[in-house]
């Protein structure tokens, strides 16, 4: 599937018109980087999220959905981003760095930007099923000794276009009783 890469900048400007004060200018131009990770993810078939992490102005960790391709469970774009931000700057700690990440990150992501100390998660669409930030909220959860800011809806309307548009052709492209496709993983 080829994805629409160069488009998502321009669609995105054109929200920015609508709603000029919507989002900061930086975390609308990280959000595109993490957006552009998404299309490579869509462009391998694989679900289209993406993430990039930032620490000092600079990206030090980027990636994408890749959990059929390695084949891996836990490969999704916050940890691939974490992993390459950690080899980057030789820490497992990460601390005053912001993960921008297309869709709203699971219990899976969320532990993980506990145990690296990110300090900020930007994430684009919600996600109602799975997501633990916002939808079913852990980071008040007492268990927890770290606290991340969170900005969510930066840049939504593209992040939930692209999955909505995956999923839409790939149930199109599914046959039926085919074993392996689901709609929400
Ligand atoms: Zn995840």
């Amino acid at each position: 599937m080829a994805a629409p890469a160069l488009l998502l900048c321009a669609r995105c400007d054109a929200w920015r018109l609508l709603m000029p004060n919507f989002d900061d200018p930086d975390d609308v131009f990280f959000m595109h980087l993490a957006l552009h990770q998404a299309a490579q993810a869509y462009s391998q078939a694989e679900v289209p999220v993406g993430a990039v992490l930032v620490s000092q102005g600079r990206v030090v960790g980027q990636g994408y959905n890749q959990t059929r391709s390695l084949p891996d469970p836990s490969a999704h774009a916050e940890i691939q981003a974490l992993r390459q931000a950690a080899l980057t700057l030789g820490n497992f700690r990460l601390p005053g760095s912001c993960l921008y990440v297309t869709v709203e990150p699971c219990a899976m992501c969320l532990g993980a930007l506990m145990h690296a100390r990110v300090e900020r998660v930007v994430f684009g669409a919600f996600e109602p099923k799975a997501g633990r930030l916002c939808s079913h909220p852990w980071p008040d959860d007492p268990a927890f000794n770290h606290r991340i800011r969170i900005t969510a809806g930066v840049c939504e309307p593209l992040a939930r276009q692209l999955m909505q548009q995956f999923f839409q052709a790939r149930r199109r492209a599914a046959t039926p009783g085919l074993v392996g496709f689901r709609a929400n993983d």
